[in-house]
């Protein structure tokens, strides 16, 4: 007979699993480690089978992810997608191939696969053309996201070979550019993705497939769903038919007869998986033989014939030996713990962000504590948990500093935000920062202009605004040390240059909270000018699909500020793009309307990020990846198997010099 607390404690934790669902599956946004939440899935799945009068026909033990979003049209799978059932150690994987054994009338094989950590999906093909593609929704059921695969370079939209196929895959987004990603974002003031597998989930599930387009999102595809006409007796068959089709396939698996043989490659991986550029969280284990996996079937959750060892997270103890701040270009002050350097995950930690001031206290993180550190999504360092019972009660309570470290000004939080904030906007650490940012690559691209270089101008006092660098001279430059004529004369042009900018790339640099890239360029699309913009309405504002209250109110913040309308006016004093039609050399006719662009490989007379610029404004949609939708490739030296891909899809491939001539037919001045 269950008691009362089994009874009780089984409710918590399916709400709390349910929850966890919503926010791993629906919002890509977790709250706990996956560590954390494998635990409390034990656990239920432990009470469930003491007490199995308990068990709700709603457990989450019995449920695959979560319903699908409205927002997407729902997509009924042809075969269900499952998940794995799990192993965390060589006994839980002995007694899995004993099941499995039961069953055969032969020795059994087994596939070792890596486990990709990214977001199952699912794609059909019909005559080998690529028409639907979802996301594996509650395993029967998924969200329509075939646009947004579509986007997906490393998907094949045309087989080869016209067959009526369903694949399984994981979409993932590879380590580096989920920090590139993640930096980004951290500019913007975005809320960062706690790890590669959320941040590919997240881009997966845009509404707006060209900002999936935007994001580096790639695909192992590792199983097929059903295929007609085609008799496949393995699954190492499979996988090989797979990639002669033309999908990606992973190369690192092992063909396996016992268990020692599997446990071999287990620990191999164990070792390697820092390495690797992508996330893996375990090794899927198959049966070989698809007669035997029919035989098997599956259970409502996952298929008898596989199963997932799981990497235990790794996690190290260390000491807080510091917690200082920093403050960042929009005056947030972030605590920083300072570590003594340890080894996690294959690389050497020694800091860790601790977000804001109510984490530190939620996590009750004191300096001088031990403390649990772990790698999120074995990426960034992130502090678990203080070890209460190790404190000494020498160890000191962080503070969140009343005057800015950098300036001295006054701090202040605002109503509902957990940053706080220093107010003063004549702040050093947020000029510095906020020159940073405007003369970055993806802002005003002022070659030349890095770090080092901003605080040398500082520090001068040659520049205390954006505005003043377009006042500097020869003769202050050549007085800085590292300087010599020809890099004076080569920043001064980087930043003549600068002030062609289009005008998306000059409201992006003015670093207005919240205003990204991807928004700047919708500002800039909408209403033409600075002046318009700077004139816009509330309601003006959040009519465009991306703005919504908080953005719309940082823009009419920023514009309300003398100071900042000075700034303005100086840059368009010093010549800035402010979007009038001042800029003689561009046309600014939509004449390439409707047409898709991919630009890839190097460009010798302009950057790639200008030439994209300028595609767009003439209304071009620029595309990250070749797809069935590209009309032209730009290919500079070195391009890569887009160009391949380009050729193989019969898309027009544009060399730096075609692109000019085909520009001049078409009577647009593009250089500079
Ligand atoms: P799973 O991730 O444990 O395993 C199933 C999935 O593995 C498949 O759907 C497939 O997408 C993927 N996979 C990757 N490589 C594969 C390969 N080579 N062959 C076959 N499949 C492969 O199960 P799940 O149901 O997707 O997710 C459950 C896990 O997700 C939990 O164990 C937990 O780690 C995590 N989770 C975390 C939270 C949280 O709040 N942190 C919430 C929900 C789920």
């Amino acid at each position: 007979m269950a008691n009362r607390t089994d009874a009780q404690r089984m409710n918590q934790l399916r709400e709390a699993l349910h929850h966890h669902n919503y926010r791993y599956y629906t919002l890509d946004n977790p709250e706990i480690s996956d560590t954390e939440y494998d635990s409390l899935m034990q656990e239920l799945t432990q009470l469930e089978a003491e007490n199995p009068e308990l068990i709700t026909t709603d457990s989450p033990t019995l449920r695959v992810g979560h319903a699908p979003a409205s927002s997407f049209e729902t997509v009924t799978h042809q075969a269900p997608l499952l998940s794995l059932a799990n192993a965390f150690d060589k006994a839980e994987l002995e007694a899995f191939m004993a099941r499995v054994t039961r069953w055969a009338e032969r020795p059994v094989d087994f596939v070792c696969e890596l486990k990709i950590d990214g977001l199952a999906v699912s794609l059909s093909y019909e005559a080998g053309v690529f028409v639907r593609g979802a996301t594996r929704g509650d395993g029967q059921a998924g969200e329509d996201i075939t646009q947004n695969l579509r986007t997906v370079g490393s998907i094949p939209l045309r087989l080869t070979e016209a067959l009526d196929i369903n694949v399984r895959g994981e979409v993932f987004m590879p380590r580096a550019d989920f920090l590139k990603f993640n930096e980004l974002r951290k500019e913007q003031e975005e809320q960062l993705f706690a790890n590669p597998r959320n941040a590919a989930a997240g881009s997966l599930r845009q509404l707006d497939p060209r900002i999936t387009a935007s994001r580096k999102l790639d695909i192992f595809v590792y199983g097929v769903g059903s295929l007609t006409g085609y008799p496949i007796h393995t699954h190492l068959a499979g996988l090989e038919i797979l990639k002669t089709l033309g999908f990606k396939t992973n190369a690192q698996i092992k063909h396996c007869e016992d268990v020692e043989d599997i446990w071999q490659f287990i620990m191999e991986w164990t070792d390697k998986r820092p390495h690797l550029p992508y996330d893996i969280d375990g090794i899927v284990i198959k049966v070989n033989d698809l007669a035997l996996q029919e035989k098997l079937g599956a259970t409502a959750k996952s298929p008898r014939w596989a199963i997932a060892y799981k990497f235990p997270a790794e996690q190290v103890v260390t000491r807080v030996v510091d917690i200082q701040v920093q403050v960042g270009r929009t005056g947030a002050i972030t605590p920083l713990a300072y570590l003594e350097p340890v080894l996690v995950a294959g690389s050497t930690v020694s800091r860790a962000t601790l977000h804001n001031e109510d984490i530190v206290r939620a996590k009750d993180i004191r300096i001088g504590d031990y403390v649990v550190v772990q790698k999120a999504g074995d990426v960034i360092p992130e502090i678990i948990r203080p070890i209460v019972e190790r404190r000494t009660g020498q160890e000191v309570e962080f503070k969140m500093p009343q005057l800015c470290p950098a300036c001295s000004g006054e701090t202040a939080r605002i109503a509902g935000e957990a940053a706080t904030r220093c107010v003063n906007t004549l702040c050093s650490a947020q000029q510095f920062e906020g020159i940073v940012h405007f003369a970055a690559r993806n802002a005003m691209d002022i070659d030349g202009m890095g770090p080092a270089v901003v605080e040398q101008l500082i520090q001068a006092q040659f520049v205390n605004t954006i505005a003043d660098l377009y006042a500097l001279t020869f003769d202050q430059l050549i007085s800085l040390t590292r300087f010599g004529k020809k890099s004076a004369d080569n920043l001064l042009r980087a930043i003549a240059d600068s002030k062609h900018r289009p005008l998306s790339r000059v409201i992006f640099a003015l670093g207005i909270r919240l205003v990204g890239t991807e928004v700047s360029r919708d500002l800039a699309n909408t209403f033409a000018t600075m002046e318009r913009l700077r004139q816009a309405s509330f309601e003006e504002l959040t009519a465009i699909d991306a703005v919504g209250d908080k953005i719309a109110q940082s823009v009419i913040a920023f514009f309300a500020q003398t100071q900042n309308q000075q700034l303005v006016k100086k840059l368009a004093e010093a010549g800035v793009n402010m979007g009038a039609l001042t800029n003689t050399t561009q046309t600014t006719d939509q004449v390439f309307a409707g047409l898709t662009f991919v630009i890839t490989g190097k460009f010798e007379r302009l950057s790639r990020n200008t030439v994209s610029d300028r595609l767009r404004q003439l209304g071009a949609h620029v595309a990250s990846t070749v797809s069935g939708k590209t009309d032209y490739l730009l290919a500079g030296e070195k391009a890569g198997s887009k160009r391949s891909k380009a050729s193989e899809l019969g898309i027009t491939v544009l060399s730096e010099d075609q692109f000019y001539k085909f520009l001049a037919k078409r009577g647009v001045d593009f250089d500079q």
